[in-house]
């Protein structure tokens, strides 16, 4: 299983995330613009171009269970249009969530993530929170405590994983896409 990017949010998840406005956004890839550095991408394009950094999150699944959202700059127009201008896995559109207050949580080139549990389930709950902490450790600068702290929540992770598998099998319907990542539907995938 891999955490995949949906085409689509669904209503449940908006419902989760309390109904907020995501927008579809173009992706146009600048030329000089580099992967998963999406932030000094928006900065030397606008050194050039007009239109101000948008801040806002863009969302990727795991199993159809948890969400993660991802802190991501885009480039914010002179008419309001939003354009992404970074590398999105051959993406021509993103699924975003426009949100300025991200400035107060980017340290250096690192910008933030944080998962939701997308169904009522302890063990679910937890692995969400173990993403968490993986996430957050992007800002620690120690490499030997990050690998001490990785060697323990990836302990704790096997304990919640068989529910992770488990859930996300029963969750995803035969049209939905496949709880395994492929980005196909599962009635094409793992039946
Ligand atoms: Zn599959």
């Amino acid at each position: 299983m891999k955490f995949y990017i949906p085409n689509s949010i669904s209503s449940d998840i908006r419902r989760k995330l309390g109904y907020v406005k995501i927008r579809k956004i173009k992706v146009i890839t600048h030329p000089n613009s580099i992967k998963d550095e999406c932030l000094e991408n928006v900065r030397s394009y606008l050194a050039n171009h007009q239109g101000e950094v948008q801040l806002g999150w863009k969302f990727s699944l795991l199993g159809n269970v948890i969400l993660r959202l991802i802190a991501h700059a885009v480039v914010k127009k002179e008419n309001n249009d939003l354009i992404c201008i970074s590398p999105n896995e051959d993406l021509k559109e993103i699924n975003f969530l426009p949100d300025n207050s991200i400035k107060n949580m980017i340290e250096g080139k690192y910008l933030p993530g944080k998962h939701l549990s997308l169904i009522n389930n302890k063990n679910i709950k937890e692995y969400a929170l173990l993403l968490d902490k993986v996430e957050k450790l992007k800002f620690e600068f120690l490499p030997e405590n990050i690998q001490v702290e990785l060697d323990i929540i990836h302990s704790k992770a096997s304990f919640y994983l068989p529910t992770v598998y488990s859930e996300s099998i029963k969750i995803t319907k035969m049209d939905e896409c496949c709880y395994c990542g492929s980005g196909i539907l599962r009635a094409f995938c793992h039946q």
